[in-house]
């Protein structure tokens, strides 16, 4: 790591979900030194996240943007951090997927002659049926795929930051930023950047209000139930995603509408109302949780580099998928900042600076 006081650092990375944590590691193992500040008190889309990485989503059966690039780089990111932190992070489940019909089963039995799906179908011959939920025209198992703990690697890594002085417990707004030709100065400390990674709360922000955030809210149940199998997820328009024993999570929402952090009865009663008929076992819930994903227009990330402020980037964007998108963009924004290598312009910020300029 470049050796600089304590008032002095290399990033200040703001906000530390998925975005901010990914992001955080990349530059740290890169020998650059941040400080990540963080308000926990402020609600945060990664803390209610199931977390789950699916290949092939959708009625469809349509591969993941990236899919074949981002997963492999994904689970090597997490698999890594699991070995330092030392702590349960990457949980490898298959999800099966339950037939609705005869024709749903010939639909999606003929998309696996398709190669670039067939790798993350599981083979027909050592499928595991589940058995809590009605499975009468059969399903498929995707492979490939499996869920993140998301609350036990952001506090692994908030630990880590915080013993290594390089985490702060603290709001922050961009208006204390002080830009000078050399640094950017935040409570007399020096940088030579500030990274916003701020999820929805980025909106707030006037340096960036001009991106076109399209926040969309989620909820999700924990819920109890038996015969669930820890190495399977059961998806068909809601997910079943067992966490430990008899206790699962099921979700999710969508809403563009009354973006709060408030859970409604309006989305337990959807949630109910896809569950039942898919359960063979009886189910109680304990918990229904609400977070809203920073979504973009384009459903694509949105990273890079102020139009007018040099010291000053965002990491955003990352909607429905901040599981898998946040390694493999932490890796390619870190590459930037510190090899000067292009961002793709799939996510570059720059393909919307026509929204700063009008
Ligand atoms: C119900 C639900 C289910 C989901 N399921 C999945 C899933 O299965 N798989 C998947 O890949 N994705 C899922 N997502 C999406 C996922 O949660 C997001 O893509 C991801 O968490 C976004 O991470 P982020 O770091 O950008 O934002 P956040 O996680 O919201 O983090 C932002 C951080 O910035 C901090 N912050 C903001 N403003 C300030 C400030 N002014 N001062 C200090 N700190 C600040 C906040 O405290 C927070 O910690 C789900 C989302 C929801 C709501």
């Amino acid at each position: 790591m470049t050796e600089k006081s304590d008032s002095s650092y290399d990033y200040l990375i703001v906000g530390q979900g998925i975005a901010g944590t990914s992001l955080a590691w990349h530059l740290h193992n890169a020998g650059k030194k941040v400080l990540l500040v963080n308000d926990s008190s402020l609600p945060s889309s990664s803390k209610v996240a199931a977390g789950i990485f699916n290949p092939l989503t959708g009625k469809k059966l349509v591969k993941t943007w990236l899919a074949d690039d981002i997963f492999p780089y994904a689970q090597k990111f997490y698999s890594g951090l699991q070995e330092k932190l030392g702590a349960k992070i990457l949980h490898q489940a298959s999800i099966f997927r339950p037939f609705r019909s005869i024709e749903e089963q010939n639909s999606y039995l003929s998309r696996t002659s398709d190669p670039g799906i067939a790798s993350y179908i599981k083979d027909t011959k050592h499928e595991i049926i589940p058995e809590h939920v009605h499975t009468p025209y059969g399903g498929m198992e995707v492979i490939q795929s499996g869920w993140i703990d998301l609350p036990v690697l952001l506090e692994g890594s908030k630990v880590y930051f915080l013993n290594n002085n390089q985490y702060l417990e603290s709001a922050f707004s961009a208006n204390d930023l002080i830009f000078t030709e050399e640094h950017v100065i935040w409570k007399n400390i020096t940088f030579d950047k500030v990274i916003l990674c701020q999820g929805y709360f980025a909106k707030d922000n006037t340096n960036f209000s001009w991106l076109p955030f399209t926040p969309v809210k989620g909820q999700i149940l924990e819920v109890e139930m038996e015969k669930l199998s820890v190495d399977q997820i059961v998806n068909q328009g809601i997910f079943i995603l067992p966490v430990s024993g008899t206790t699962c999570r099921v979700g999710a929402t969508y809403s563009w509408e009354n973006l709060n952090w408030e859970v409604t009865e309006n989305a337990r009663i959807e949630l109910e109302e896809k569950l039942q008929p898919l359960l063979k076992v009886p189910y109680e819930i304990t918990g229904q949780l609400a977070g809203i994903r920073p979504s973009s227009h384009d459903r694509r990330p949105m990273l890079g580099i102020h139009p007018d402020q040099p010291r000053l980037g965002i990491f955003n964007g990352l909607g429905t998928k901040g599981v898998t998108l946040a390694p493999f963009f932490a890796k390619e924004f870190t590459e930037y900042l510190v090899h000067d290598k292009e961002l793709s312009e799939a996510v570059n910020i720059k393909r919307y600076f026509s929204l700063y300029f009008r």
